[in-house]
Formats: C-alpha cells, sequence, structure tokens
C-alpha cells in the first residue's frame, strides 16, 4: 500500500478521490484502479485502514483483536463472496453466540435450546416450539409500541429474560419507549439452529482484516494518505473534474445547513487481562441482564484466524457498553432521524460529482457484505457507466421461447436489444437471427449455479440478471416476458426521450395492475422497505391519496434498477419467509426460493419503482400474448376472464370495499375498460389507467395477512 502526505498542490493530480478507507471506500478504490486505471486518491481521518472493522496485534497476549468490535463476515451474495476471495484468503467460520441468563448459557438468536434451558424443559420438536410460541404471545394486530410488538411475538417470559433489559442498555430506552418497528422482528428460530448467521458463505479473512485492506488498497494506482481529514483539503478540489466519493458522516459533510446531528449510539470498549487460557467458553457472550452495565464480553483468542504465536496462559477479554457519545456506531432508528437524514440525502443529489455511500453516508447499519455489494453497484452505476459502454441497450428477458412475432418489429433497433436466456432447457429454442443478441446466463464467468433453484419464472428473471450482474451491460433494464412483443417504437420512445434516466416506462395493456391484487400485502411490503432502505414512507400517504398502478414489465435506468435491486434479492434470499402467490388462479403459501414467486416480485418492484423519488411513469404500447391471441380471434375471452376474475375477488374479499357503491362503480368501470381495451387493443388505455387511478385513490387495496401468514423475518 502506497502511503502519502498530502499537500494542497498535490490533490489536483488525482482523478478520483475517496474518502474514508473503510470498507465502502477501500472497495471503489480497488475498482476504479483496477478498471479503470484511472489515478485515486483515499483520504482517511484514522491513522490506520480498515474503517471500524481494523484489527491489530495485541502486544501483551500476541493475540488478534478488533479495535471497533468483533466482524464476522457471512453474505449470500455470489458477486461479494467472488470478490472478498479474490482479494484475500479467507478461513470458514461460523459463529455461535451464548448469552448468560439466570446463571445458564443459552443460545442467541433464542431457539428450542434456549427455551428449554429459560421456560419450558418439555420443549423438543418443531411443532412444540410453535405451539409453545403461539400460546405465549400477547396477540396485539397494531402494536404501538416496542413492548408490544416484542410480547406479541415472543410472549411474556422471553421477553423479561432476553429482549427487555437488552434493548435498554443498547438503546438506553426501555422498549415501551420505543417504536413498534425496532423490535417488530425478533431473531427467534423453530429449531435447534444455533449457527449465529445462516449465510452460505460465512468466514474470517486469514491473516486478519488489517492484511486483507492493504492488500484492496495496494495497486500503483491508489496512493492512501492516512491521519488526514478530507476537509482540509475539500477546497483543492476541481469538482468538475474529480469525482468525490464521500464514505464519512452524511451530517459533517453538510455541517454548515443548519439541520443539526443526525444521533448515533456508541460503544466503549473495556480490555482486561486475564491471566488464563481461556477466560470463557464462547468467543462471544451477551449479557441481557440488568445486573451488569455491559452488553456483551467478547474474548477473540476463540476466533480460529489468530497468529500462531500467542501467550498460551494470558488472554484479552473486552467488555461493551452502549453509550449515547462517542465515535458512530448505530443510527437511532426513530421517525425524527429518519425525516432529517432525508433532508440530508436531498441536499446530498443536488452534490455535483460527490458520491455519497457506506453507512455513515447513508446513516444506515449495514453488514460488510451490503457494504461491499452497495459499494460495487455504486462503481458499476456511476463510473464505468462512464466509460464505453453501449449508449442503450435494453434487456428483454425470456424462460421460454422467443416467439418470432415478438421482436419482428424490432428490425432498425434489433442491434440495441439484449436478450437474456434463463432457462437452458430451452436453448434450443433460440432463433437462429437472435443467436448474437442473446446472453445466456447459465454460460457467464459467474454464474451462480443456486438460481436455477429459484426458477425463471419472467419476474424472477430480475433476480438472475442482478445475481449474475448482467446488468452491467446495459444502460436501460427492460424486463419484457418472453411472450409480450417489443418492437421499435417501444425503443424510439425511450431514446428520443431526453428525461429517459428519470422516467420508469411500463407496459399498461396488461389488464393485471397491481393496485387491485387481494395478495399483495402492501403493509409488508412497506415495512420491509422502509427498514432496507430507511426511508419513512407511511402506508396512508402511499396506498391512501395516490394512485398506484404499475405492471410487470418496465423499461428503467440502470441507475434506477440497480437501487432497488438489493432490496428484493433480500426478500428471496430469506429463506424464512413465508409468502403467498398465485399459481393458476389459487392462492398458494410459499417460500421466497420458490420457482412460482414471480407474481409476488413484481408487487415487490412495482412498489419499489413506486417509491423511487423523482420519477415519472409512462405507459408504453406493449402487447401481450394472451391479448394479442385474443385480439386475433376477435374475442377478450382469456384476459377478460383472468381480469374479471381477479376484481370479483377483491369485491368479495373486501366487506368494506363491496359495500361502497363508488368504488363498486369503479370496478364495474375496469371490467368494462378491461373488454374494451382487449377488445380495441391500445385505443382506450386512457380510460383503464383512469378506472385504475380511481381505485387506488378509493383505498381498495388491501387485505391484511395474519402474523402467522407473512412470518416476520429478521434482518440485523
Ligand atoms: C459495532 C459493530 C460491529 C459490526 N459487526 C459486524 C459483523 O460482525 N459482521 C458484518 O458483516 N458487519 C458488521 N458491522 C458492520 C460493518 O462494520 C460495516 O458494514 C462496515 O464497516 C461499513 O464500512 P464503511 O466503509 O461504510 O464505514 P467505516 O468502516 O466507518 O469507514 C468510514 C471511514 O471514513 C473515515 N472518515 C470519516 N470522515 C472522514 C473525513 N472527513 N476525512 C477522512 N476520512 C474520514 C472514517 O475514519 C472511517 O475509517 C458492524 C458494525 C458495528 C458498528
Amino acid at each position: 500500500m502506497h502511503k502519502v502526505k498530502t499537500d494542497a498542490s498535490s490533490v489536483a493530480q488525482y482523478d478520483i478521490i475517496i474518502v474514508g478507507a473503510g470498507l465502502s471506500g477501500s472497495v471503489i478504490a480497488a475498482r476504479c484502479a483496477e478498471e479503470l486505471g484511472k489515478r485515486v486518491l483515499v483520504f482517511e481521518r484514522r491513522d490506520h485502514v480498515g474503517g471500524i472493522c481494523y484489527d491489530y496485534i495485541d502486544e501483551k497476549t500476541g493475540v488478534r483483536a478488533s479495535k471497533y468490535g468483533p466482524h464476522l463476515f457471512h453474505t449470500d451474495v455470489g458477486r461479494v463472496w467472488d470478490f472478498v476471495q479474490k482479494h484475500g484468503e479467507w478461513i470458514t467460520y461460523e459463529h455461535r453466540v451464548y448469552a448468560r441468563v439466570d446463571d445458564k448459557l443459552v443460545p442467541i438468536p433464542v431457539n428450542i435450546t434456549t427455551v428449554q434451558e429459560l421456560c419450558d424443559p418439555s420443549i423438543k420438536t418443531n411443532d412444540d416450539m410453535v405451539d409453545w410460541l403461539k400460546s405465549n404471545q400477547v396477540p396485539c394486530k397494531c402494536p404501538s409500541n416496542g413492548e408490544e410488538a416484542a410480547l406479541a411475538q415472543v410472549g411474556q417470559q422471553l421477553y423479561e429474560k432476553v429482549f427487555k433489559n437488552y434493548t435498554k442498555k443498547q438503546w438506553n430506552k426501555y422498549p415501551k419507549e420505543l417504536d413498534a418497528s425496532v423490535l417488530q422482528r425478533l431473531p427467534v428460530r423453530p429449531d435447534i439452529e444455533d449457527r449465529y448467521f445462516t449465510d452460505r458463505h460465512q468466514a474470517l479473512p486469514k491473516n486478519g482484516y488489517t492484511a486483507f485492506f492493504e492488500k484492496l488498497l495496494t495497486h500503483s494506482n491508489i496512493d492512501v494518505s492516512l491521519a488526514t481529514d478530507f476537509f482540509t483539503f475539500k477546497n483543492n478540489i476541481d469538482f468538475s473534474k474529480q469525482k468525490v466519493f464521500y464514505t464519512g458522516p452524511i451530517d459533517h459533510y453538510f455541517r454548515d445547513s443548519g439541520y443539526g446531528p443526525l444521533e448515533y449510539r456508541s460503544i466503549r470498549f473495556e480490555e482486561e487481562y486475564v491471566d488464563a487460557e481461556f477466560f470463557q467458553e464462547h468467543p462471544q457472550v451477551n449479557y441481557p441482564g440488568y445486573d451488569v452495565d455491559f452488553t456483551r464480553i467478547v474474548e477473540y483468542k476463540h476466533f480460529p484466524n489468530q497468529p500462531d504465536i500467542q501467550k498460551r496462559k494470558r488472554t484479552l477479554i473486552v467488555r461493551e457498553y452502549s453509550l449515547d457519545d462517542g465515535d458512530p456506531y448505530y443510527p437511532v432508528p426513530t421517525r425524527t432521524m429518519a425525516s432529517l437524514y432525508e433532508k440530508y440525502r436531498q441536499l446530498a443529489g443536488r452534490e455535483n460529482n460527490v458520491i455519497f455511500l457506506g453507512r455513515l453516508a447513508s446513516y444506515k447499519y449495514c453488514n460488510m457484505d451490503q457494504a461491499i455489494l452497495s459499494a460495487l453497484n455504486c462503481f458499476d452505476e456511476t463510473v464505468s457507466g462512464d466509460s464505453a459502454k453501449p449508449t442503450l441497450s435494453l434487456f428483454v428477458t425470456f424462460h421460454k421461447e422467443l416467439y418470432s412475432e415478438y421482436y419482428n418489429g424490432l428490425d432498425r433497433h434489433m442491434d440495441k436489444v439484449t436478450f437474456v436466456a434463463v432457462n437452458p432447457a430451452r436453448n434450443k429454442d433460440i432463433p437462429e437471427r437472435l443467436k448474437n443478441r442473446v446472453i445466456r446466463e447459465w454460460e457467464q464467468d459467474n454464474y451462480d449455479t443456486s438460481l436455477q433453484d429459484h426458477g425463471y419464472n419472467e419476474s424472477s428473471t430480475f433476480y438472475h440478471v442482478y445475481r449474475n450482474a448482467l446488468h452491467s451491460y446495459a444502460d436501460y433494464i427492460g424486463f419484457f416476458q418472453y411472450d409480450m412483443t417489443i418492437d421499435d417504437t417501444i425503443i424510439d420512445k425511450v431514446l428520443s426521450d431526453p428525461d429517459a434516466p428519470n422516467t420508469i416506462y411500463y407496459q399498461s395493456s396488461w389488464l393485471q395492475d397491481l393496485s387491485n391484487h387481494d395478495f399483495f400485502n402492501g403493509v409488508y411490503f412497506l415495512n420491509s422497505y422502509n427498514e432496507f432502505f430507511g426511508t419513512n414512507h407511511d402506508i396512508t400517504v402511499i396506498f391512501g391519496d395516490r394512485p398506484y398502478v404499475m405492471c410487470a414489465s418496465f423499461i428503467v435506468h440502470r441507475r434506477v434498477y440497480m437501487r432497488i435491486a438489493p432490496w428484493i434479492c433480500s426478500l428471496i434470499q430469506d429463506p424464512n419467509l413465508l409468502t403467498y402467490c398465485e399459481i393458476h388462479f389459487a392462492m398458494r403459501k410459499q417460500t421466497w426460493r420458490s420457482p412460482w414467486i414471480g407474481n409476488l416480485l413484481e408487487r415487490a418492484y412495482a412498489l419499489a419503482l413506486f417509491l423511487e423519488p423523482g420519477l415519472t411513469a409512462v405507459p408504453l404500447g406493449s402487447v401481450h400474448s394472451q391479448d394479442r391471441a385474443a385480439l386475433k380471434r376477435g374475442s377478450a375471452t382469456s384476459r377478460f376472464i383472468s381480469s374479471y376474475r381477479l376484481a370479483l375477488r377483491v369485491v368479495r374479499m373486501n366487506k368494506q370495499f363491496s359495500k361502497n357503491p363508488i368504488t363498486r362503480a369503479a370496478t364495474l368501470a375496469l371490467l368494462i375498460c378491461n373488454v374494451l381495451t382487449v377488445g380495441t387493443s391500445r385505443g382506450l388505455e386512457w380510460l383503464f389507467v383512469w378506472c385504475v387511478d380511481i381505485m387506488g385513490r378509493l383505498r381498495i387495496i388491501r387485505r391484511e395477512f395474519s402474523d402467522d401468514e407473512f412470518r416476520i423475518y429478521s434482518r440485523k
């Protein structure tokens, strides 16, 4: 790693300035240096690289310890795993955490063993555990605070023993004083799984994190200026020529705005040397009780990436205390802070040539793999896009045959369309004329073989494209189904629109709009979205006053796609998340890994697109095969029947709705409009949009599922 001492005149020689040598900044630096051959300067305020992942060898014991708390790497994302492996050697390590409660050591997250030890020794099986939880939970449909949310999930006993005081120590507030959302997803497992993480890849860097970072930053194009505050040199940067990636606190960047500081919880680390081979049985023991002030004790000697030479009879333990003041660690999850951050985010959007990323600039807790993924995506979106990429290239994904009638109208623009084949079984069906326009995803170097387990429905293709990073080929990502027409007029429309990067082009003549689906649990999706993006959208505003009209097929700018894709993937990657989807006109309960998940994904990404700030939606005139077939036959039967059934079900399931004469009238209008639109092609599209608009305003959308139906999913 090449260290430099910066002075005002030397800053000008760099193409890219990176603020912070933590994970986010270092990944960006490595990508810029490796891929673009640009000169990169990294400013780091501290006297070491690695940000809060930094580790060192403790002189008195020879133990490798982390200065800012232990860091356990875990990921399900193939692209991240490939990246870290390319830059260092990793050893497999599955972390287990225990808590000291009632003088016993019990596994955390709570599992069957925890309940056996603390509450009921007779709990043995999965079913016992589910029954026990059910009989202890204190039902509450709409929890108004953290305590009610916690009791509804784990019941009084576990709440008192494991969660109540720990929360107080962590946040300096009892659950009762916190927003319900903070304790809405408590980690409880109905089995004996005792690994802290369940990701496919769990590991530690063989030679520690600091060595990993140093390797990442070692490149002839990268200079690192340690113990240097970016703001000392900010005025020496020419923002019209030099790009800046800022990974420091966002409120600090805009401290002159007068908006005030964002709140964080901090940690005090208290070290103690113990003259014994080991102090405790496990690397990490949590202390949820209020009898001691600290939250946990970490004994680093237990981690397997320790140096060979250590003092055998001496060990280092670190107690952690949660505090209000000090280095910023955990963003405080309150509405006030979310809306303050939103203000800063808006300011950030207006900065010229400064890109904000990382945990401090986005005011969000993120695991290391998320930080790496965001940095990789950020590079794809903002920097690699500047280099020699085609100006327009659309993806049209298909999992079945690509019938000629669906691309025949593409003569003028065929070279701008990339088709993605996701189903190897259909390889033979790719027409000769298209062969050099098709990416067969399973032939890519970085193909993730587990993808085929996720099926290849139209909309799970979204997931395929993301996981294999196929999007990096395209400026616009278009999701069209195999049996949907795409023609020159659609591409003309995108090409000729100066606002195209801020527009969602959506297919509107397929009448299965999302707003009136009875199995679309808007509340659930919105909560998850808010949690993931740290936003604070309000359900009543989203589904009440604004029409929510998005369809399954669309074209968006890569930037937009890249922002929402990680959220969609996180929904899919969670094996515990159950949901509903429509399979052949019946609702069935599925995990999100089901190949049938397409329906739900469509709703999830439609919602995400809808919530993206600053986007406008423009309908395209694409036509679905069934519409086309119906048109050919002069009949509207197939489309009509499915739309009709759908609308009827909405009427049936929502009692309030069926009693409301205006809403009934709107449904009727929609049904008539279905028939007319199908019967006369695009002519009455406006009428359809208008009807859906009215329905959106009339709040007919939801049917809420109980917690049982939607298993709560947890994210740290
Ligand atoms: C206590 C704790 C434990 C964690 N444990 C885990 C774990 O076990 N597993 C896991 O996956 N994730 C864990 N994480 C998350 C992980 O730490 C983050 O994902 C990761 O560190 C994010 O990296 P970053 O670069 O965004 O931020 P940081 O590591 O904070 O890096 C930002 C850097 O910018 C520098 N900087 C700020 N302002 C300036 C300035 N003006 N000039 C120059 N430099 C500046 C800072 O000094 C810092 O080095 C944990 C987080 C915390 C808080």
